[in-house]
Parts: structure tokens; sequence; C-alpha cells
């Protein structure tokens, strides 16, 4: 059995049933420190239990001893991992693109959303100013009611007309605004 002499360690499962160091057997590192109990998730070594540096991962100071607890894996378990690993690669790469689709039609929905927003808005104005411009017509035409009634006087009736015609300019005005809205 071969000992590959790697730094840092290959990627790792957790195993509650193996972990912690192994004090029982003995085994020291380089460092003379007690063995840490691993277990590999590299390549077609899944699964195997190893023994590997006893220094704190976090120190950084991986003195690359490493001794495989387990055999190899027989030909026939490699060739169904690398199977299934590609099979999961495959998937992760499936997954990569519809994720890549589904965000694509997201951001186009969330600027047909932006649009439509806008256009309700604009709309809202519109109605706005209409509602303003009906108010002042009504105005404006019980303003020039009133003069025609009311015209007792040449001096009156010049003040109504003027009134009236002021209430109309600014129906006018609105109306103007609400096109500027709109278009
Ligand atoms: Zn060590």
């Amino acid at each position: 059995m071969s000992f590959p002499s790697i730094s840092p360690w290959p990627a790792t499962l957790v195993d509650p049933e193996f972990t912690g160091f192994e004090i029982e057997g003995d085994v020291g590192c380089h460092h003379g420190l007690y063995a840490a109990r691993k277990v590999s998730y590299d390549g077609t070594n899944i699964g195997r239990r190893f023994l590997a540096c006893g220094e704190e991962e976090d120190r950084h100071d991986d003195c690359g001893f490493i001794q495989w607890v387990d055999p190899e894996w027989p030909p026939i378990l490699k060739r169904a991992i690398i199977q299934l690993r590609d099979e999961i690669s495959d998937q992760r790469h499936e997954l990569d693109l519809e994720k890549e689709e589904y965000d694509y039609k997201k951001r186009v929905l969330d600027i047909d959303a932006a649009l439509v927003q806008r256009e309700r808005n604009s709309l809202n104005k519109g109605r706005d100013s209409l509602t303003a411009a009906e108010l002042a017509m009504k105005e404006a035409l019980a303003g020039c009611v009133l003069a025609r009634d009311a015209a007792v006087s040449k001096t009156e009736a010049t003040a109504m007309y003027l009134r009236c015609t002021i209430a109309l300019s600014s129906v006018l005005a609105i109306l103007l605004a609400y096109v500027a809205a709109v278009s």
C-alpha cells in the first residue's frame, strides 16, 4: 500500500465514528503528536479512513503525515464511485444552467414590472390632472353663467368676464399639463 505524502490533507468527511486522535493505536505524526483520525472525501478514496498530522488544522503547520486505515477500494467500487461523481457533477452543471435561466427570466420580469409601474404612475398623474381640469371647468362655467345673469352694469359684466377668462385659461393649463404627463 502506498502512503501519498500530500499536504494539506485531502478533502474529508465528518464521521462521528472515526474522529479525534489515534490515542489507543499510539500512532504519532512527524511532529510526534497523536495522529488525527480523518475520513477521505477525495477522488476514489471517498469513505476511506486515514490518520493524518495531529497539529491543529488552523495552525497551517501540517507535516504531511498520512497513514491509511482502510485498504484501497476494489476496482469495481472505484469505477462506481467515478460514475456517481460524474453524474453528480452533470446534475450540478444542469442546476447551474437552470439557475442562470431563472435569474435571466427574473431580471426580465423585474424590468417589465418597472415599466408597468411607470405607466401606472403616468396614468395616475393624468387622471388627477383630468379631475382638476373638470373641477376648474365647472367653476369657470359657473362664473360665466353668473356673469351672464348678473350683468347689471357694464363694469360688473367686464369683471365677471375677466374672472371667467382667467378660470378657463387655468383649465387650459391643466389640460396641457395632462397632455405632457401622458405623452
Ligand atoms: Zn504532524
